[in-house]
């Protein structure tokens, strides 16, 4: 098997002959799609200094000229729509999720392409990625690192850029050895910032790691994100919001409503409809016309979520005050974990305080969204909610759920040095 994804000034790197790959599963149907090498060490090291000497002539070009390339790149992305369909293979979305994913990511190229910096870029930029969402804004880095679940996507972009004229060696893909990867990309001096998508675990480890040579970070974490319906929402807004908030990638989002808390007076007409709603919606194959529920990720991921109903259901309810709707039972003192699966706690509150409270009780501060018809009430609770997303703001969270900001003017500056220059005696 050959492998032609790793550049070194328009060459291969990474050759294998004999099979020491990984195999890309569909989780739809649990079937080998493909394989992919198994990096380590020294390929993640070659495509480094491969990163290293593109950026010199790659950050040197003018704006305008760069601009043209990640256009076309854009372009290609768009009409091709080939990503789309390695996303849903390998990941298990419905296709029409992945087409919106795929689109999403490409937008910030088209951004990026169309924005001027004054600023000097901050040099190689390395992303690990995760396997949820595979086509975002991390696919423009330098070296990027995809989930060893989700390797394909990454590599249907990437050979896109290739297409595009973006020179081999400004993007390259690394897969295989998290851990290996991950370290030789913290000690290169050459590599400036690593962007990170992934659990909090990981991501404090990554953070320790860069203070060795002093680089920038971006982390995208863990959220617990709470979904508030107070009595004056809308009920039919709030239903289908809160079942888009739940169940977008079959709840494998970092801003799945993890918990949804609901007001005395609306509780039981929010249950019967949101279960109702919840009823109808078609498991399946994602590429199957009418599917909106693709698989979990893997087999660990559907353990993961048995045990969470499991160890919900094992608690005495009756004490908790928590409701049971459907599916599953579900203990009110608050879901300190991440659910990451098609699963929706109902919980009930009395007042905005409490609500308040409950939603902020926790260490994850990503995204928190409110369904209220009261514009005083959805600025009060905005400002006392901890989160770094509540309602249309730059993506990227605050507490243990990250660091920096992606996409919009901000998300460029974590990008960019501000560099002072002193001109003297001329
Ligand atoms: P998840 O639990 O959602 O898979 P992870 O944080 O484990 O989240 O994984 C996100 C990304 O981080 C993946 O690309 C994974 O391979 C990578 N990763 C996991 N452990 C490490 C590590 N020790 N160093 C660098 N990257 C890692």
């Amino acid at each position: 098997m050959a492998c032609h994804i790793l550049h070194s000034q328009g060459k291969p790197i990474a050759m294998l002959s004999c099979f020491c790959g990984k195999w890309v599963l569909n989780p739809a149907t649990g079937e080998v799609i493909t394989s992919v090498p198994w990096m380590g060490r020294k390929e993640t090291a070659d495509a480094i200094v491969s990163s290293y000497e593109a950026f010199s002539s790659w950050s040197k070009l003018i704006a305008t000229e760069r601009s043209k390339y990640l256009r076309k790149w854009y372009d290609l992305i768009v009409t091709t729509r080939r990503s789309c369909f390695t996303a849903n293979l390998e990941q298990g979305k419905p296709l029409k999720e992945a087409l919106g994913e795929v689109g999403y990511g490409a937008n910030f190229i088209e951004f990026y392409a169309e924005r001027q910096s004054v600023s000097m870029p901050v040099g190689v930029v390395a992303a690990i990625t995760p396997w949820n969402f595979l086509s975002r804004h991390d696919y423009s880095q330098a070296v990027v690192k995809p989930s060893e679940f989700t390797p394909l996507t990454a590599l249907a972009v990437a050979e896109l850029a290739l297409q595009a004229g973006i020179p081999p060696g400004a993007l390259n893909v690394v897969m295989g050895n998290a851990p290996e990867i991950g370290d030789t990309l913290l000690e290169s001096p050459q590599v400036r910032k690593i962007t990170f998508t992934g659990s909090t675990n990981v991501g404090k480890k990554l953070m320790a790691g860069a203070a060795k040579t002093v680089k920038k970070v971006s982390l995208e974490l863990g959220g617990n994100a709470p979904c508030i319906v107070f009595d004056d929402a809308d009920l039919d807004l709030a239903v289908r919001g809160c079942l888009e908030l739940k169940f977008r990638n079959s709840g494998q989002t970092c801003v799945s409503a993890n918990r949804i808390f609901v007001q005395d007076g609306i509780y039981e007409k929010f249950s019967g409809a949101f279960s109702k709603a919840v009823k109808a919606m078609q498991v399946g194959n994602g590429l199957a016309e009418g599917t909106v529920q693709g698989p979990l990720i893997n087999e660990a991921a559907v353990q993961k979520v048995e045990s969470l109903i499991k160890d919900a259901t094992s608690k005495d309810i009756m004490n908790s005050g928590c409701e049971i709707v459907l599916g599953g039972k579900r203990h009110s003192l608050g879901m300190t974990e991440e659910i990451f699966g098609p699963v929706a706690p109902l919980l009930r509150f009395k007042t905005e305080k409490e609500a308040i409270h409950m939603a902020n009780d926790t260490n994850a501060g990503l995204a928190a969204f409110i369904y209220t018809t009261s514009i005083p009430r959805s600025w009060l609770v905005s400002e006392a909610l901890e989160y770094g997303m509540i309602g249309v703001a730059p993506f990227g969270g605050v507490k243990q759920s990250g660091l920096g900001r992606e996409g919009s003017k901000y998300g460029m500056d974590e990008y960019m040095e501000t560099k002072y220059v002193c001109l003297g005696n001329i």
